[in-house]
């Protein structure tokens, strides 16, 4: 393939990136967003294979199949509840690539670059090492913590803000040493203990953040991944991969923005962690519950005149999205006013909820964000919250000292009565106790929500 068609097809591939990011920020277009995405890679794949640039097919070609064959096992065999992890260990592995690439161009004595460029080259591959590996061994800590094999509790070493200091101001020596050092055709210690400092870094950085915060650290690290994928484009020489790079790193960080904003924290005092616990025990909240039972919630449903729904976690893990839409159709067709309401952070990933309705074809019309809803509860009779716990913890507005303290949240409480389906009284991601279990004019329908919303679409049809 000439240089001038590789240049145009990786022209055309950034638009077809472009096209993608801007389909993927709207629920109708997401769809189409996903086939550019899929066929701006399909081009990029194929340009830079046929460019040239190639030494070996045989290679290429085995570790495509190797790769295709884990990453299409991994994506049929994943379930709807572990797409987070999914993600956060695709994050590691884009994380380790970069690593690899940058050893393999600092191992390359093919190499005939001279003067600033070889200066330029050697600190493109000491910051795309770094990068690399903090966005491995952090990656491999969420993961760990959204699949909760590492507790979501956050670990607090004393100190902890010193110690992150002095690994910066380490890395930064070590990084001075190592262009010192290439000078003489050395350098491989000082990036050895980079590496180590690095992965320590992102273990670190990670563990120190509470369950709460995990939102903005998995939109970090898609951030963090995307500078890695750039930086492994300047190691490359390679144009596409640093301007797709920029392009996940760029939204990546837009999305912890908007994230740290629907969660009223800024970024830093992220980073410094501590926000929240790990969750999963009963938490204590003082008061009585008031239990449901399924016939019941239909005739409240029946009743009303309003209803919207509020869909958590426990939604995604019961699978109960398909029969929550049926009873959505049910009740428009007998003229009730149906809406759903969207928590930015609800769920285990950015959207999470968005793509399971999605999934279930509930109408896009219906669905609203908390800013778009969070004022006109007075004029709800019934609020049906599906398997969600600290987005709808009033404790974040009322109590100040509260680990979720000053996290908008889904007033629910404020409407008539609500039905939170639950399966027992235990506590959300963020391990924080929900007084809104024991308010007056709640009502508790336990029981897995799959089946506790087909006994309800049961009575509703009887
Ligand atoms: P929560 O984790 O706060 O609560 C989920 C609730 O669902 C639990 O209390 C659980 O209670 C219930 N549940 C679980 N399984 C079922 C089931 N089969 N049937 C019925 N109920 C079930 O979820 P939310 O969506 O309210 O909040 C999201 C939390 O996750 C926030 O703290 C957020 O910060 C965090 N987070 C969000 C990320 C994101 O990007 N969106 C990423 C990482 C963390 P019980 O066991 O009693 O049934």
């Amino acid at each position: 393939m000439s240089h001038s068609l590789v240049t145009m097809s990786y022209i055309v591939a950034t638009i077809l990136f472009i096209l993608s990011l801007s389909g993927l920020s709207n629920q109708e277009t997401a769809r189409r967003g996903n086939y550019y995405g899929m066929l701006g890679m399909a081009i990029a794949i194929i340009a830079t294979t046929l460019s040239g640039s190639v030494t070996s097919y045989a290679i290429l070609i085995v570790a495509l199949l190797i790769g295709g064959a884990i990453g299409a096992k991994a994506a049929l065999k994943v379930e709807m509840t572990q797409m987070p992890e999914l993600v956060a260990i695709m994050h590691s592995l884009v994380g380790m690539a970069a690593v690899l690439v940058g050893y393999a161009n600092f191992m390359d004595a093919s190499t005939t670059l001279s003067g600033v460029e070889k200066n330029i080259h050697e600190v493109e591959i000491y910051i795309g090492i770094l990068i690399g590996a903090v966005t491995f061994s952090g990656s491999v800590i969420a993961f760990g913590k959204l699949s909760e094999r590492i507790s979501g509790k956050p670990m607090l070493l004393p100190g902890r803000h010193w110690l992150n200091l002095g690994l910066l101001v380490l890395a930064i020596i070590l990084g001075r040493m190592f262009l010192q050092q290439t000078e003489t055709g050395g350098g491989t210690f000082p990036l050895l203990m980079m590496t180590l400092i690095a992965l320590a870094f992102g273990v670190h950085m990670v563990m120190a953040i509470g369950g709460a915060d995990m939102p903005v650290v998995v939109s970090m690290l898609n951030s963090y991944s995307g500078w890695a994928a750039a930086a492994t484009g300047f190691m490359l020489s390679n144009d596409l991969l640093i301007v797709t790079g920029a392009l996940v790193g760029s939204s990546g960080a837009i999305l912890s923005y908007i994230m740290c904003r629907a969660m009223n924290r800024n970024f830093i005092s992220v980073i410094a962690g501590g926000f929240g616990t790990s969750g999963g025990e009963a938490a204590v909240v003082e008061g009585d519950v008031t239990p449901i039972s399924a016939e019941d919630t239909a005739q409240l449903l029946l009743d009303a005149k309003n209803i919207m729904i509020i869909p958590g976690y426990g939604m995604a893990v019961a699978q109960a999205q398909h029969t929550v839409n049926e009873i959505t159709k049910l009740l428009r067709d007998k003229g009730k006013k149906v809406g759903f309401g969207i928590h930015p952070v609800a769920g285990r990933m950015p959207g999470h909820m968005n793509v399971l309705l999605a999934e279930a074809k509930v109408p896009y019309d219906i669905v609203y964000e908390m800013d778009e809803i969070n004022e006109d509860w007075g004029h709800v009779d019934v609020s049906i919250v599906i398997g969600a716990n600290d987005i709808v913890n009033p404790s974040a507005l009322d109590d100040p000292n509260s680990p979720i303290a000053g996290m908008p949240v889904l007033e629910c409480w404020k409407g008539e009565t609500t039905v939170v389906l639950k399966r027992s009284m235990a506590s959300g991601y963020a391990g924080v106790g929900n007084p809104l279990f024991v308010l007056e004019n709640t009502r508790m329908l336990f029981g897995d929500a799959n089946a506790t919303m087909q006994a309800v679409l049961k009575a509703l049809k009887g």
